[in-house]
Formats: structure tokens, sequence, C-alpha cells
């Protein structure tokens, strides 16, 4: 479904991407550990659009090849349009769920799907409704974000990406802004969509769930995949000395 290969990003003289590959296939769930400043948000970002990174391939399934290459001096607008190409293929959750605060729940969910993307808005907002009712908010439609508990944001921060239909799901930290006793109801809608078999990709803190919902775990340091694979192999024996580094102190 997604390709990327060598993509490398650097804000002034910090290289925060130093060539990551990553693949994802159809239905696919990885997940992005590492320690704080290793890039992994700068990772999400690039393959969403919202950062164009300095060199590297980006491939989505179905999509023309999204090439960053450096040797070429790529004029702005040429980068611009490369990386709006990518922005409809995938919806981002991020940390703070940024919904807009004088909308209602449900003008927050059509927004995207009915402003942007110009579909007819009584279909809209059937299907936001129906979304709604999957993540147990079907009574909070016409409530303001200030009036939901964060877990509830933060699920209709969830609905709002999934009613664009997305090729794939990112994830920044969906749940690191939450109270604790929260973070469990919105990683259960998570699971839930990973289960439903949605390819995403996900950052997180949250070892247990990267264990129980990760088909692939990429850990990462210093802008570098440092080791992949499944859970078991991550967790169980990483291979790596900063792997278990890293491991070991969250743990
Ligand atoms: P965290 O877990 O803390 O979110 P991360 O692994 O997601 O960390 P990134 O957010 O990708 O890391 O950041 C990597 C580095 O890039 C950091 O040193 C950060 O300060 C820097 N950085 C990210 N975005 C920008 C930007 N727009 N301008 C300048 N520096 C940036």
């Amino acid at each position: 479904l997604l390709t990327a290969r060598g993509l490398r990003k650097s804000f002034g003289d910090n290289e925060v991407l130093r060539g990551i590959d990553l693949t994802l296939h159809r239905g696919e769930v990885v997940v992005l550990i590492g320690p704080s400043g290793s890039g992994k948000t700068t990772v999400l970002r690039a393959l969403n659009g919202l950062e164009t990174p300095d060199s590297g391939t980006i491939v989505v399934a179905g999509g023309p090849d999204i090439d960053f290459a450096p040797g070429s001096p790529v004029k702005p607008r040429e980068r611009k349009q490369k990386r709006l190409a990518l922005r409809d293929r995938s919806a981002m959750v991020f940390q703070h769920h940024n919904l807009f605060p004088h909308l209602s729940v449900l003008e927050n969910v059509i927004e995207g799907p009915w402003r942007v993307q110009g579909r007819p808005k009584a279909e809209v907002v059937a299907e936001a409704q129906a979304l709604l009712a999957r993540v147990g908010l079907a009574d909070k439609a016409d409530a303001r974000p200030h009036e939901l508990s964060g877990g509830q944001q933060q699920r209709v921060g969830i609905v709002r990406a999934l009613a664009l239909r997305p090729d794939l799901l990112l994830f920044d930290e969906p749940t690191s802004a939450l109270d604790p006793e929260l973070v469990g109801e919105v990683l259960l809608v998570i699971k839930e969509l990973a289960d439903e078999g949605w390819s995403m990709v996900v950052v997180t803190h949250e070892l247990s769930f990267a264990r129980e919902a990760a088909d692939r775990v990429f850990f990462m340091d210093a802008g570098v995949v440092i080791e992949e694979g499944p859970p078991s192999e991550i967790f169980g024996a990483p291979q790596h000395e900063r792997t278990q580094r890293f491991l070991t102190r969250i743990l």
C-alpha cells in the first residue's frame, strides 16, 4: 500500500531523518517506537504530505511515485504539488485532537468530506452519524468539543479521520495528551479499526498496545530505523543494543 524509501529531512543543521525506509501492506498495522526526538512524528508528517522531505520517494498504491529527489533542483511549486498528492491518501490523528472549538462535533466531522472533498452533504452527514455511533458518541453530535472528555474528543478526532475515507490512517501519539484513565477507550477504538483491516501507522509510547495490535514494530533512533520486526521479536528478543536499552528504560 505504501512504500517510502530513503527519506531524509533536516531542519537547519538538525538532520532529523537520515534515510528512512518503510513499507506498509494493505491491512497492516505498523507501530513506530523510539526515544523523543528520534523523528517519528516527522516520518508521519512526511507520509501525510505535511512535511516535504529533502530527498526520498513515497509511493502510495494507485498513486504516482512521489520522488523528492535531490540533485535536480525541484521547483517549490512542484514540491508542493507532490506533497498535496499525498494529502488525499491518508488521514492523520494528532496528539491534540485539533478540533474546531466553535463547531459542533458533527460539523467538525463533516468539514473535510463535505467542504474540502466536495461530497454531497446528506451522504456525509449520514456517514458521520454512523461513525459517531460506532465509537459510542451518537448522542454527542451537537455538542461542542469542550463539552466532551479528552477521550471523547480524541474519538471524534478518529471519526473525523475515518470520514475522509483515506487509504491509510496515521496516528501521532493519539493518547499521550490524555489522562491515564482515558487512554484505554481510545486505544480500544484504534485496536478495533486495526482488527477491521484498516491500514495504519501508529506512533505511540504505549508498548502494550504495540504488542497487541502491531503486525510490525519499527524502532527508530536519531533519524534511522534501527530494527523492525513483529512485536514478539522486537519486544521478546531485540537484536540491537540501542533497542534493548530503550526497552529497558521504558518498561
Ligand atoms: P517525540 O516522541 O518527542 O514526539 P519524535 O520522535 O516524534 O519525538 P520529531 O517530532 O519527529 O521526533 O522531531 C525530531 C526532531 O526534529 C526534534 O529534534 C525536533 O525538535 C525537530 N523538529 C521537528 N519539527 C521541526 C520543525 N518544524 N522545525 C525545526 N525542528 C523541528
